[in-house]
């Protein structure tokens, strides 16, 4: 199968070509590396772009690249992916900035690494927080909570498929983030997901959200870049992986909740110590907001924690997908 043909099977398992080896073509502004936009779409052989008010498309049979300028968002097949860099326009040119290519774009368009990828065995799950640590706490639950409720029903779904699942805890013990981390080092093939719940000062705050941790150079949540953030850490040796992981399970998400009209926040990038530690590619999953009203009582709702438990499940399935997809 050819390396480009896998970027659908991440997320529909529809297979799509996208086969240009034209050359990405450099810019330098103020010591920053962008990518001309045109580059992108000869390079992984796009074959229309076009622009809309602040938006540019890039096209070809069934995937869709969407950059909205100025902003730091791009869509990859209708995904929203948080970038390190706003797209900018300069010189006649539209530019996104290199480390976002290399560290999101590429890995997802393109997820050669796939084909040299390991297989996995065990899904080690984590339930966020747990013990003295309830994690956001609301009117009718905790976060702790809710997290082991939606871990243990994708134990048994993953179970009942022959998979060895590991759970960092079962009961409401606390743990730190650190013996998360060995405990999830302890399995060479394995994925590691991390099951949380958000909450927000404001209340209107809504939606699903994937952290991944932040590649080398790329800024944690929230805050420009610091000198730590070119400091490679254990799990920037799944970065591409972790992405893949990412965008199969955040998409299944997005598709699942969608019908509960709570929103798609994206795929985010963080240096959260939990993924920054753990060898296996890893996520960390915001199932919705707990200080949101509407929001608080869908997560109390024990459908609404099984539609988070299954989307995590076929999202797992996708991403074995696309693995064995690439080794056929
Ligand atoms: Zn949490």
């Amino acid at each position: 199968m050819s390396k480009l043909a896998l970027t659908l099977v991440l997320f529909t398992f529809l297979f799509s070509m996208l086969a240009s080896q034209a050359a990405l073509e450099t810019k330098s502004i103020s010591g920053k590396s962008f990518i001309t936009l045109r580059s992108i779409k000869s390079h992984y052989g796009f074959l229309k772009m076009s622009l809309s008010e602040n938006k540019i498309t890039l096209r070809k049979d069934k995937v869709k690249l969407e950059f909205i300028i100025g902003s730091g968002l791009c869509y990859m097949n209708g995904l929203k992916f948080s970038l390190s860099s706003a797209v900018k326009s300069s010189g006649g040119r539209y530019l996104v900035s290199d480390i976002d290519v290399s560290t999101m774009i590429d890995p997802v368009l393109k997820p050669t690494f796939i084909s040299t990828a390991k297989s996995f065995n065990t899904v080690i799950i984590d339930a966020g927080h747990g013990g003295k640590d309830a994690g956001a706490v609301n009117r009718l639950g905790t976060e702790a909570g809710y997290n082991l409720k939606v871990a243990r029903t994708l134990q048994a779904g993953l179970k009942s498929k022959g998979f060895k699942v590991v759970m960092t805890r079962e009961t409401d013990k606390y743990l730190t983030l650190g013996q998360r981390v060995a405990i999830a080092n302890r399995y060479p093939n394995a994925i590691f997901i991390s099951i949380h719940f958000n909450a927000a000062s404001n209340t209107l705050a809504k939606g699903i959200e994937t952290f991944v941790l932040s590649p080398v150079g790329v800024a944690g949540y929230g805050r420009g870049v610091k000198s730590s953030d070119y400091k490679t850490r254990s799990g920037n040796h799944q970065d591409s992986a972790n992405i893949a992981l990412a965008t199969a399970i955040h998409g299944r998400m997005k598709e699942r909740v969608d019908k509960y009209k709570v929103p798609d926040r994206g795929i985010k990038r963080a240096r959260f110590s939990v993924l920054s530690g753990i060898k296996n590619p890893a996520i960390l999953i915001e199932g919705g907001f707990m200080s949101n009203p509407t929001e608080a009582k869908l997560i109390d709702d024990k459908i609404y924690q099984s539609t988070i438990a299954t989307a995590i499940y076929e999202g797992i399935f996708r991403y074995r997908g696309a693995l064995n997809a690439a080794k056929r």
